[in-house]
């Protein structure tokens, strides 16, 4: 495809996710502006990922510290206001680079993390946006705190002096993923946290009427991530 090409489908994709998260968030009446798209680009290179940017797309997900940290040194000195979400689970032992590389950690979901996290933000002098991740479908092999651990979790990050502003949560596969999302409104809710990282590109819509603040849309906006993508 020629660079043209990918210019135009981007902005095409953009422009289409967009507005259906406007009419999501209408017809649920929120504000659009209320909700945080967050274009997941693991597994895409820079060469797929500098259309989205310049058709104005300013938040993007990454799931792995050391792709995020190869593939963005050069994405990031080019456009300084775009902002990373690390999404995917993250190893105590890459704390330290994952707090300097990312705004905001979505997989907050350990004790042991924690701990990682909060020695790493006191060195760095900065901490980024946290979210604690719910394995909201008590699935075996889920990253994620369980349910009914988060209220002891969420105290623990306090105790270490983090900021824990959202939940995040994948719901299980192939089964309707509303109430998982209900769900995690009502934890997030209940725990007086503002923000909610729910919804992918098969579901973000639903995600959106039931309260996301951030939804993580890889495939809607990149296509395919070809053979064995994560
Ligand atoms: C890959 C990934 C996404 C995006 O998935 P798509 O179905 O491609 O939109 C969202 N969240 C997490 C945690 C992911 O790993």
């Amino acid at each position: 495809m020629g660079s043209d090409d990918r210019m135009n489908e981007a902005a095409d994709r953009l422009a289409a996710v967009q507005a259906n998260i406007a009419s999501a968030a209408q017809r649920a009446q929120r504000r659009a502006d209320d909700v945080c798209l967050i274009a997941v680009s693991k597994k895409h290179d820079a060469a797929a990922i500098r259309p989205l940017i310049v058709a104005g797309q300013r938040h993007f997900g990454e799931n792995r510290v050391q792709e995020a940290a190869a593939k963005w040194a050069s994405l990031r000195a080019e456009y300084p206001d775009v902002m990373l979400h690390l999404i995917g689970q993250l190893q105590s032992n890459k704390a330290e680079e994952a707090v300097s590389l990312f705004d905001a950690i979505h997989s907050i979901d350990r004790s042991s993390l924690i701990q990682a996290v909060a020695k790493a933000c006191a060195s760095a002098g900065r901490q980024p946006r946290l979210f604690v991740q719910v394995n909201i479908g008590d699935e075996d092999q889920k990253g994620g705190c369980a349910v009914a651990d988060l209220p002891a979790l969420l105290a623990e990050a306090k105790a270490a002096g983090l900021t824990i502003d959202g939940l995040m949560a994948i719901p299980p596969a192939d089964i309707e993923p509303a109430p998982y999302f209900a769900l995690l409104d009502e934890l997030a809710e209940r725990n007086g946290l503002s923000l909610r990282s729910m919804g992918m590109s098969g579901d973000y819509e639903t995600a959106v009427m039931l309260g996301a603040t951030h939804v993580r849309v890889g495939t809607a906006l990149f296509g395919t991530r070809g053979q064995g993508a994560a």
